[in-house]
C-alpha cells in the first residue's frame, strides 16, 4: 500500500509554490491547457524515478525567472506506506554561467533573459540532491521506494517508436521492482562507454588488444545479467498484456509480447555468456572498424504482435493505443505482484482520446489501487464516470484550487 498525502513544488516549472494535501483513492487535476498539470504528475514521477520523464536536461525543470536569480527548485513528498511515512526531497540549485553579453561584456545572468531572444535555462546549470527521511541519497537508491506507473499520450511511441523506448519501458519497470538491475544496467553502460574508447584507442593505435579484453569480459558479465533478468520479466510481463489486451476490447484478439534480445538467450545465464562470448569473437572486425560496440542489451528490442500483426507496421491508432495501456497496466500489475506493494497510479491526459469502452475499462482498473491522480483538460469527461468520488482540483496558472 503506497501513496502520496503530501506534494510541496517551490520554483517548479511554472509552480512558484505549491503545497497540496493528496488522500488515498482517485484525485483529478483538471484545468486548460499549459496551466500546470503535467508538471505535478512530472512532481510526482520525479519522487518515484528520481528523473524528470519529459526533460531533456533537468535544468529545464528551474522556474525561469527563479532560476535567473539563483533560487533553487524543490520537490518534495511525504509518502504513507503500510506502517511508516516517509519524506523524498530532490532539490535542484542552479548555478549561474557567467556569458559574453551581445555588446561583449561580461553579465551576471538573470539580465540575460532579457536579451535572449528567448528563455531556456541554457545559462543555468544545476546541482542535483535527493534526500529520503532527510539523509542525502542517491537516485539509485531512491528508485524503488515509491512505485509509480505514468500513462501518458506519448506511449503511443512504445508502438510506433524506436527500440530505445521500449527498452526504456523494461529499465523503469525492472528498475523499479530490483535494486540489483538498476546498479547492473549502470555498470552495464559504463562497461560499453569505456569500451568504445578502448576500440576507438586501438582504431588510432594508441591501446593493445589485451586490454580490449578486459573489456569483453566485463561486457559479457554484466550484459547477460541485464538479458536473463529482462527475459525473465518478460515471461511474467507478456501474460499480463495478454490479458489487459483481452480485456479492454471484446475482439479476443491476442496480444503477444516477447523480448528480442541481442544475443540469444541461453538456458541459463552460464549459457548467456557462453552464446555472448561467441557473437563478440564474431563481430570484433566491426567493432574495431566503427569504434563502438555492436552487440548486447544496448541493442535489445520488444516486439508487440497482435494475432502475429507486427503492431510497428500495421497497428491503427485505436489498436496502438490499446497496446500502450496495456503494456502500461502490465507494468502496474507486475509491480504489485513482484514488489508486494501496489504502484501510484498516474494518468496524463489519456482519457479523453479513449472511445467510451476503453475508458470504462480502464477506470475500473486503475481505480482499484490505492492512488491515482488523473489530468485532463475536460472535468466532465472524468465526473461522468466517477462522480462525486474524487478529490478535484483546479489548476490555473501555476496554482490548484481543490473544489471538491
Ligand atoms: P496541456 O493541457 O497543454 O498538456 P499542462 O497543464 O499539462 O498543459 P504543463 O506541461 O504542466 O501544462 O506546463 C505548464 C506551463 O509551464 C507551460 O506554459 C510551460 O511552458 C511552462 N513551463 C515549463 N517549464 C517552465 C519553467 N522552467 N519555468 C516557467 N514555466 C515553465
Ligand atoms: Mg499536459
Amino acid at each position: 500500500m503506497t501513496h502520496i498525502s503530501q506534494l510541496t513544488l517551490s520554483n517548479f516549472r511554472n509552480f512558484v509554490h505549491l503545497d497540496l494535501q493528496l488522500k488515498s483513492g482517485v484525485c483529478v487535476f483538471f484545468g486548460g491547457n499549459a496551466q500546470g498539470k503535467t508538471t505535478i504528475l512530472e512532481a510526482m514521477y520525479l519522487l518515484a524515478i528520481a528523473r524528470s520523464f519529459r526533460a531533456e536536461n533537468e535544468r529545464e525543470l528551474v522556474n525561469f525567472k527563479a532560476a535567473a536569480v539563483g533560487e533553487q527548485a524543490l520537490v518534495s513528498g511525504a509518502i504513507e506506506k503500510k506502517d511508516e511515512r516517509f519524506s523524498v526531497y530532490v532539490g535542484y540549485q542552479p548555478q549561474l554561467k557567467h556569458r559574453e553579453s551581445n555588446n561583449g561584456k561580461s553579465t551576471v545572468n538573470g539580465s540575460l533573459a532579457e536579451t535572449a531572444s528567448f528563455v531556456d535555462n541554457s545559462n543555468v546549470s544545476v546541482r542535483k540532491q535527493i534526500r529520503v527521511r532527510r539523509k542525502p541519497c542517491t537516485g539509485t537508491e531512491l528508485v524503488g521506494l515509491v512505485g509509480a506507473v505514468l500513462f501518458s499520450a506519448d506511449d503511443i511511441e512504445l508502438v510506433y517508436g524506436s527500440p530505445a523506448i521500449r527498452r526504456r519501458y523494461l529499465d523503469i519497470l525492472l528498475s523499479q521492482s530490483d535494486s540489483n538491475y538498476i546498479k547492473m544496467l549502470q555498470r552495464y553502460r559504463r562497461v560499453v562507454q569505456q569500451r568504445n574508447q578502448v576500440l576507438k584507442a586501438l582504431k588510432e593505435r594508441r591501446a593493445n588488444l589485451d586490454e580490449l579484453d578486459f573489456w569483453d569480459d566485463q561486457l559479457i558479465k554484466e550484459g547477460s545479467g541485464v538479458i536473463w533478468r529482462r527475459n525473465d520479466a518478460m515471461g511474467r510481463l507478456a501474460i499480463f498484456a495478454t490479458e489487459h489486451y483481452k480485456n479492454l476490447s471484446d475482439l479476443n484478439q491476442i496480444l503477444a509480447i516477447t523480448y528480442l534480445p541481442s544475443i540469444p538467450c541461453g538456458s541459463d545465464i552460464g549459457d548467456t555468456e557462453y552464446i555472448f562470448k561467441n557473437r563478440l569473437h564474431e563481430v570484433k572486425a566491426r567493432e574495431l572498424a566503427q569504434c563502438s560496440t555492436a552487440i548486447g542489451p544496448h541493442r535489445d528490442d520488444v516486439a508487440l504482435t497482435v494475432d502475429q500483426r507486427d503492431m510497428g507496421v500495421f497497428a491503427s491508432r485505436g489498436e496502438a493505443r490499446s497496446v500502450a495501456l496495456s503494456l502500461r497496466l502490465s507494468e502496474a500489475s507486475y509491480l504489485s505482484s513482484a514488489k508486494g506493494e501496489e504502484p501510484i497510479i498516474l494518468l496524463d491526459d489519456v482519457l479523453s482520446e479513449m472511445d467510451m469502452q476503453r475508458r470504462i475499462r480502464v477506470l475500473q482498473k486503475i481505480t482499484a489501487y490505492e492512488q491515482a491522480i488523473i489530468t485532463t483538460t475536460d472535468q466532465d469527461v472524468v465526473e461522468l464516470h466517477l462522480g462525486s468520488g474524487p478529490d478535484y482540483f483546479h489548476v490555473l496558472d501555476g496554482s490548484v484550487n481543490n473544489v471538491t
